[in-house]
C-alpha cells in the first residue's frame, strides 16, 4: 500500500510514503492529517492523504515511512479534496500549500481537531420576523428555493437598500429547514459586524463567523463548528471558502463584484468563481449579489450560463439618490472644493443633516515640488512621489513605507519654495474645520483608524449623529449605512478616468454607485454630487443618464471590440528582482518554455515594466498570456508552470502566476 500525500512546499506534486508500522490502515480515510518524515534532515511535517495506491514510481527501499496518522476520522470530504484539487490545477499552484490553506492555523500545524464540549440548544423555532416581501423579492426568493438540490447560478441585482439582504435571509430559512446549512461570504471585514448582528437577530441558530481579524482559536472553533455541522450557516470572507461542511445546501455571496474576493498573494484564487466549482461539484445552488455586478457576471447572464434575478427599486419607503455631475472647469475652488459644492454642503448642514465626502487618497498631498527648480520629493525605492503627511511632518511612500521628515528648504537649489501639489484627504480637512468651525468633520481613512476598534468607533459616532460632515477614502464605499447623510460629493472623479488597466473604468463606475448607496435612506432622499473637469465623458454621463446597467453594456461592448476578457482569458506572469537583468532572463527562459509548446492560440504579450515598475528596491516585469479560448491557456499553462518552478533562475527572482486576474498591477 502507498500513500500519497500532500505537505506545503513549493513543488508542483504529490509525495509517495509508506504506512505507518504496526496500526490498522484499511479504515484511514483520503484527507486525514499525517505524520511524516520530510526532506534531508526528515523534519517531521504536516502531510494530508489524498490518494492509497498499490504503485510508486520510485522503488520501494527508498520511500519513507508514515510515522503517525493524526485523525481517524478525515477533517475533508472527498468533494473538499476534489475542489481543492481543482484549485491547484486551474490557478498553478502546488497542490500542498493549497491543501493546507484549507485548514485554520492549529490544525495546520498538526493538533488534534477537537472541540471543548458545547452543546448547542437545538431551537424550536429557527428564524424571527421575516419581513413581508415585495414582488421582485418573492420572484428571486421562490426562483433560488426552487433550485434547491441542483447546481444553477443566480445572479441577484439590486441597489443598495432594494432587500438583497432580505432575500439572502428567506432563502437561508429555507435550507435551514430542510436541514441544510449555509455559507455566506462577503467581501470586506467592516461588512461583517453589521451583518452578523442582522443574521443573529434574525436566525435563532449557532452562526459561526471566520475572517482574518479573530484569533487563529476563534477560527478554528467556526471551522470545527461548521465541518461537525454544529452551525447551520457559516458567515465569512474569503477564506471562510475551503471550510468543509457537514451538508452545505447553499452558497451566497454578496457584493460579488468586489475586487477583495480575488486572493493577491498565494494562491491566486477568486472566491467567486471557485465557489461556483464548489456549487457545482456539490449540485446546489448558488446566489451572487450586487448593485453594480461585475462585466463578467452579467456576460455569462447574456450567455444564460447565470439566471438574472433583479430588484428594480429600494424596499421599505426610501428614495433613490440623484446623481449629478458638477463642472468644475474654470470654477472658484477652495482646496479642492468648488464654491458651488460649499454652498450646497452649507444647506444640507443647515437642515441637520449629515454631509459625505469621498476622496480617494489620503495624507495631505500627494506630490511635494519645488517651485523654484522643479525638484520632486520621490521614493528612492520605488516608482512613485512620496506623500505630504502633514500632521505628522512626513513625507511617506505609500508603497513600501520609507519616510523622510518634511524639509522647509529644497534639497536641490536651496532656495525655491516647497510646494504641495495635488489634494489629499487631511488637506481637505483642514480645509473644512476652518469653513465650518461650527461643525464637527470626521476623517475616515487608513491613517485616522490604524487604532484597533476606531473605525467602530468612528461608525456609531456617525450613526448617533454626533459628527456633521464625514470625509473619507473607498474605505466608506462599502457596506455602511447613514440614514442621515443627504448630501454625497465626489470630490475628483477625474483621477480615475485615466489608467492603462482596462479593469479601471469598470471599477470606477461601481465605485460611484457603491458610495451614492451610502445617501438617503429612509424618509429623507440624497443627492450625489460629482466634481468634473470632463462633464461630456461617456462614461460619466452613461452612469448618470442611464445608470449601470447601460453603462456595463456599453463597456461590454467595448472589451468585445477590443477582445478583451471576458470575451477572452488572460494570466498574468509577474517577476521582481532587485537586479533587473535577473528579471528579464527569467521572463526570456518562460518565453522560451512557451515557444517550446507550440500552442498558436495562446498570445504571449510582453515582457514590458509593470504598470509600477519599481517599487520597494525590485524592479517589476510581467508577461500577458491571452487567448480566446480558456482551454488553449490552461493546457499551456499546465505543460509550462511545473516547468517554470523548475527554472534555476527561478529561485532567485520573486515570480507569480496570477489566473485571471482583476488588475494589471
Ligand atoms: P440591501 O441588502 O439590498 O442593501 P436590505 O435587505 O438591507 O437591502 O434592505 C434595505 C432596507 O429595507 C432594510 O432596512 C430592510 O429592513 C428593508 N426592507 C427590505 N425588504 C423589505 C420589505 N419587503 N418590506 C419592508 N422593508 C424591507
Ligand atoms: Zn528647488
Ligand atoms: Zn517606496
Amino acid at each position: 500500500m502507498i500513500f500519497k500525500v500532500a505537505i506545503a512546499s513549493p513543488l508542483y506534486q504529490l509525495f509517495d510514503y509508506l504506512p505507518p508500522l504496526d496500526v490498522e490502515c484499511d479504515n484511514v480515510q483520503l484527507g486525514a492529517r499525517l505524520v511524516v518524515p520530510f526532506g534531508r534532515g526528515d523534519h517531521k511535517k504536516i502531510a494530508v492523504l489524498v490518494e492509497i495506491t498499490d504503485h510508486s514510481d520510485f522503488a520501494l527501499h527508498k520511500l519513507k515511512r508514515v510515522e503517525r496518522i493524526i485523525d481517524q476520522h478525515s477533517l475533508l470530504s472527498a468533494h473538499d479534496l476534489t475542489l481543492l484539487h481543482w484549485v491547484s490545477r486551474y490557478y498553478h499552484y502546488p497542490i500542498g500549500e493549497v491543501i493546507s490553506m484549507a485548514f485554520p492555523a492549529a490544525l495546520r500545524q498538526g493538533k488534534a481537531a477537537t472541540l471543548t464540549a458545547e452543546t448547542s440548544p437545538h431551537p424550536t423555532e429557527l428564524s424571527n420576523a421575516a419581513l413581508l416581501s415585495n414582488p421582485a423579492q418573492q420572484t428571486a426568493i421562490d426562483a433560488v428555493c426552487a433550485s434547491l438540490g441542483q447546481f444553477a447560478v443566480f445572479l441577484l441585482e439590486g441597489v443598495t437598500g432594494s432587500g438583497k439582504t432580505e432575500v439572502y435571509l428567506q432563502i437561508i430559512h429555507e435550507v435551514l429547514k430542510r436541514g441544510q446549512q449555509v455559507l455566506v461570504l462577503v467581501p470586506e471585514i467592516s461588512l461583517t459586524p453589521q451583518l452578523e448582528a442582522r443574521f443573529k437577530h434574525r436566525f435563532a441558530v449557532n452562526i459561526a463567523v471566520s475572517h482574518s481579524k479573530l484569533t487563529d482559536n476563534q477560527r478554528q472553533k467556526a471551522w470545527l463548528h461548521t465541518q461537525q455541522g454544529i452551525s447551520p450557516i457559516l458567515l465569512g470572507t474569503r477564506s471562510a471558502l475551503f471550510t468543509p461542511f457537514n451538508n452545505l445546501g447553499l452558497i451566497i455571496l454578496d457584493e460579488e463584484h468586489d475586487a477583495s474576493f480575488k486572493q493577491q498573494e498565494g494562491v491566486r484564487f477568486s472566491a467567486r468563481d471557485t465557489a461556483i466549482v464548489r456549487s457545482k461539484l456539490l449540485n446546489i445552488p448558488i446566489l451572487l449579489g450586487s448593485a453594480t455586478p461585475s462585466l463578467e457576471s452579467l456576460h455569462n447572464v447574456d450567455k444564460k450560463r447565470y439566471q438574472w434575478l433583479h430588484l428594480p427599486e429600494r424596499a421599505g419607503y426610501s428614495i433613490k439618490p440623484v446623481l449629478q455631475l458638477l463642472d468644475i472647469r474654470n470654477k472658484k475652488m477652495r482646496e479642492g472644493l468648488s464654491e458651488i459644492l460649499l454652498v450646497e454642503i452649507r444647506k444640507t448642514l443647515e437642515k441637520n443633516e449629515q454631509v459625505l465626502l469621498f476622496l480617494n487618497r489620503r495624507g495631505f498631498a500627494p506630490t511635494l515640488i519645488c517651485h523654484g527648480c522643479g525638484w520632486v520629493a520621490r521614493c528612492q525605492h520605488c516608482e512613485a512621489n512620496l506623500v505630504i503627511h502633514a500632521d505628522e511632518a512626513l513625507l511617506r511612500c505609500h508603497h513600501c513605507g520609507t519616510e523622510h521628515r518634511l524639509m522647509n528648504t529644497c534639497p536641490a537649489c536651496k532656495t525655491g519654495e516647497l510646494t504641495p501639489l495635488g489634494l489629499g484627504t487631511e488637506r481637505v480637512e483642514k480645509v473644512l474645520t476652518k469653513v465650518f468651525a461650527n461643525k464637527i468633520t470626521l476623517r475616515l481613512d487608513r491613517d485616522s483608524t490604524k487604532r484597533k476598534g476606531s473605525l467602530e468607533d468612528y461608525l456609531e459616532q456617525i450613526n448617533q449623529g454626533e459628527v456633521d460632515i464625514i470625509l473619507g477614502t473607498q474605505m466608506l464605499a462599502k457596506g455602511h449605512h447613514f440614514p442621515n447623510v443627504t448630501l454625497v460629493a465626489i470630490l475628483d472623479v477625474d483621477s480615475g478616468l485615466f489608467s492603462i488597466d482596462f479593469h479601471t473604468a469598470e471599477k470606477l463606475a461601481q465605485l460611484i454607485i457603491q458610495v451614492s448607496g451610502r445617501a438617503g435612506r429612509a424618509e429623507k432622499p440624497g443627492r450625489v454630487i460629482m466634481q468634473t473637469r470632463q462633464p461630456d465623458h461617456p462614461l460619466l454621463t452613461t452612469l448618470i443618464e442611464h445608470g449601470y446597467q447601460r453603462f456595463a453594456q456599453s463597456a461590454l461592448a467595448e472589451r468585445k471590440a477590443a477582445q478583451l476578457p471576458p470575451f477572452s482569458y488572460h494570466a498574468l506572469l509577474s517577476v521582481q528582482a532587485r537586479d533587473m537583468e535577473l528579471a528579464l532572463v527569467f521572463l526570456q527562459a518562460v518565453i522560451d518554455l512557451a515557444q517550446q509548446t507550440p500552442n498558436s492560440a495562446v498570445q504571449l504579450l510582453g515582457p514590458v515594466p509593470a504598470p509600477m515598475a519599481k517599487r520597494a528596491g525590485f524592479y517589476r516585469y510581467q508577461l500577458l498570456f491571452q487567448s480566446g479560448q480558456r482551454r488553449d491557456l490552461q493546457s499551456l499553462l499546465t505543460t509550462i508552470i511545473p516547468n517554470v518552478a523548475k527554472l534555476k533562475i527561478a529561485a532567485k527572482v520573486r515570480w507569480s502566476l496570477d489566473v485571471d486576474p482583476v488588475d494589471l498591477y
